[in-house]
Formats: C-alpha cells, structure tokens, sequence
C-alpha cells in the first residue's frame, strides 16, 4: 500500500473563511495579531465559545464594538447539526451527522457512570481497508476539518444536557470512530489541542485517545506534537496473518510498529500503550497466537483489550467463542499482561467497534465494485433522512 498518496493535505472542502470550531489557540493568536488585537484575548473569545457556548461574536460584551464586528466578518460559526440519534438499552448514544450534502459521519456516546465517553470519527470512510472493519467496506471519501471533529464533541456536549440527571458528562474522547486519524494528521492534531485547551475543553491529555492501525510515522509525529493516550489496533501477533487483517501492516509490520511504540512511551513513564485485539473465531484466537502476542509486547508498558469481533453482513468473519476469548486472556494475564475483555456496548443500535459506517455517497469505484458484486447496500449502511 502506498500510504504517501493518501490524501493528507487535500483540503476536506473549500471554505471561504476559517471556522470558530477550527481554530486552536495559535490560531486564534495568530489571526488576532494580523488584524492588529492583542494576542491575549484568544483565551477570552475561546471562553465564551467553549465555557459559556456563545459562538455569536456580537454578544461577546467584553470585547470592544468594533473588534465584535471584525471576527464576524472573519469568522463563521457553523457548528455540526445532529441528524439522527439512536440511544440503546445499555444508554450508548448513536449521532448521525450531516457534514455536506453527500457526507455523514457517526459519534457515539458510552456511559460509564462516572465517565462518559465520545467515540469520534476523523475521516468519511476509512482507506486502510481492514478485512472485518465495516468502515472499510465504503470506501474512502474525505478528510474530516478540524471543526468537523471538534463540532461532534461540541454538539454531543449539548445534546446531552437534555439527557437524564444521573447521564454523566463527556469526561474521556477517543478516536475510534470512523477513518484513520493519523492520515488525517494535522486536522486531527488541531482538534486534540482544541480538546485539551483550558479556554475550551480542558481535557486532560490521558482522558483523550487516539487509535491507529499503525501510521508509524504519524505516531513519531504525534509524539512531538501532542502525545495523547495511544491505542494500536494490532489484532495478530504476526507479520502474515497481520498483513491479511490490517493490510497497512505490509508498509509497516509489527517489528517497526512496536519500535514506535516503545519510543512513544520514552519520557512518558507512568503511560501505557492500549492493543487493541478483535477476536475472530479461528483466525486469532488459539493459545499460539496468545503466547506470541505475549512475547512480542514483552517490555512494552502495555494493556490489551480484546474486543469481542461485532459481526455485519457479508464479513466472513465470526465472533470467537466465549471460552477462547477466556482462555486468551488468561494466557496473557499468566504472561504478566494487564488485559481487559472489552465489554460491547450499543450493538442493539450497531454503535459497537467497526459498525460505524455514516453514509458516504457510492462515489468511489471501490464501493461501486462492492454493490456489483453483492447487489446490496454497504454493511451497516445508515439511509439517509
Ligand atoms: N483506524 C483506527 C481507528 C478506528 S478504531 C484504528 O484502526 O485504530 C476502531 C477499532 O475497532 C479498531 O481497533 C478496529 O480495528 C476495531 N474494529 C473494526 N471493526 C471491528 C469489528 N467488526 N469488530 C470489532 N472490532 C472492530
């Protein structure tokens, strides 16, 4: 796979002026000093954005007239519109949202009490083409901006203020939803630091995680710029059966993914890195592949979570049986490995791990090829309003 044509630095759509929900900090600085403002008052506009959810400039009352009016004509003030939302039985929340007329992601909400969670989506679609992903199935349509992640945390904040009393409050993100969010490198950095921002949502960097398949030189610069929790999504413990699972695994395998981890965690000491696992019955799952998985994470602050694989239609894959599940977990527990079994939470409204799908338009040949082939929509494919 080539990874170095993916589309990184395609702009995600023409935009004419820069978004509130976009901008960071620096950026805030950055514009406020080219139209001649002090660079103090990035903090005091983020505030009454974030803290006090006023994004029309005119009724920032600390701010002098005439620089009210400057940031409206400079900025816009779009947020995300919730199209569709899905609550299960467990209280996962499902949000559809309307990016453009041809594009939809999905966010999901995971209760926890005290912790609630916001899984959310960086690209439409997803390129890297893991075989029992569903996300994958449609194709790869476009990068998500920085307000477009920004405002599913923004919108989900809001929804839930209407949610019962007892629905704790978004406390942890993680970028798990759809897309790869280290090919969609500076946007994605952009919005972390938007999270992790006191002006806005004050995150701390250890409540916010970023998943990959293993973009290792996006992982080296992620380090640098904002080194946030990790999860790896490694789901074999070796090179072959990892290539046919995570076909980015033939540009970057296992050997070199792990370097990166171990580099990752340097200086970082109280940190763990998350391995995230799929269980597939007869393909990953024997006491082999637990015993080399053990092996090859050895030295490795490490936490792996074994997701029980949530099946869609047409994925050729099934979901391991409880007791290899058991078994797995307890050969990397005697290994010394701190390992969790994920708990599935929101399948009844196919808001589990790899059923997000959203709704991209059948615009690539890929997908095009996919309905030909089975006469049939994508797998979790989400209609339309
Ligand atoms: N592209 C990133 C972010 C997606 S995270 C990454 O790969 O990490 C979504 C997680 O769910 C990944 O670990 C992914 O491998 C896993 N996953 C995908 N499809 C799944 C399925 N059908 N069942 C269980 N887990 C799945």
């Amino acid at each position: 796979m080539k990874v170095a044509s993916h589309p990184e630095t395609r702009p995600s759509r023409v935009s004419r002026r820069p978004q509130q929900l976009g901008t960071s900090r620096r950026g805030w600085e950055q514009a406020l000093e080219e139209m001649g403002i002090a660079r103090y008052r990035a903090g005091q506009i983020m505030k009454w954005i974030y803290h006090r959810d006023v994004l029309d400039f005119e009724s920032m009352t600390d701010l002098r007239k005439d620089l009210r009016s400057r940031l409206s004509r400079n900025f816009e003030a779009r947020t995300l519109r919730i199209g569709h939302e899905a609550i299960s039985r467990d209280g996962t929340r499902k949000w559809l949202f309307h990016l453009d007329e041809s594009n939809s992601v999905e966010s999901v909400y995971i209760p926890d009490p005290p912790r609630g969670t916001l899984c959310v989506s960086s690209q439409v679609g997803c390129a890297l083409n893991c075989s029992f992903c569903a996300t994958a199935r449609q194709g790869f349509n476009r990068n998500l901006d920085t307000a477009e992640i920004v405002g599913q945390l923004h919108a989900a904040r809001a929804r839930l203020l209407d949610a019962p009393p007892s629905t704790p409050a978004i406390s942890n993100v993680v970028f798990m939803g759809m897309g790869e969010p280290l090919l969609n490198f500076e946007n994605v950095v952009n919005a972390l630091e938007i999270m992790l921002d006191d002006c806005a949502f004050g995150l701390a960097a250890k409540r916010v995680t970023l998943s990959t398949a293993g973009v290792v030189p996006g992982i080296r610069k992620l380090k640098e710029r904002c080194p946030v929790s990790l999860a790896v999504s490694l789901h074999a413990p070796d090179d072959d059966l990892r290539d046919e699972l995570v076909p980015l695994n033939r540009t970057y395998p296992i050997g070199e993914l792990l370097e990166a981890c171990r580099e990752y965690l340097r200086g970082l000491p109280r940190e763990r890195i998350t391995f995230e696992y799929a269980m597939l019955d007869r393909i990953n799952d024997s006491p082999v592949h637990a015993r080399l998985l053990a092996r090859r994470l050895r030295g490795i602050p490490a936490k792996v979570n074994l997701i029980p694989f949530n099946s869609f239609d047409g994925s050729g894959y099934r979901r391991s049986r409880v007791e290899s599940v058991e078994a797995f977990r307890n050969i990397l527990l005697a290994e010394g490995l701190m390992t969790i079994t994920r708990r599935t939470r929101g399948a009844d409204i196919d808001a589990a791990c790899g059923q997000l799908a959203g709704r991209v338009l059948p615009r690539s040949r890929r997908m095009r090829k996919l309905r030909a082939a089975d006469g049939s929509t994508p797998p979790g494919h989400v209609p339309g309003p």
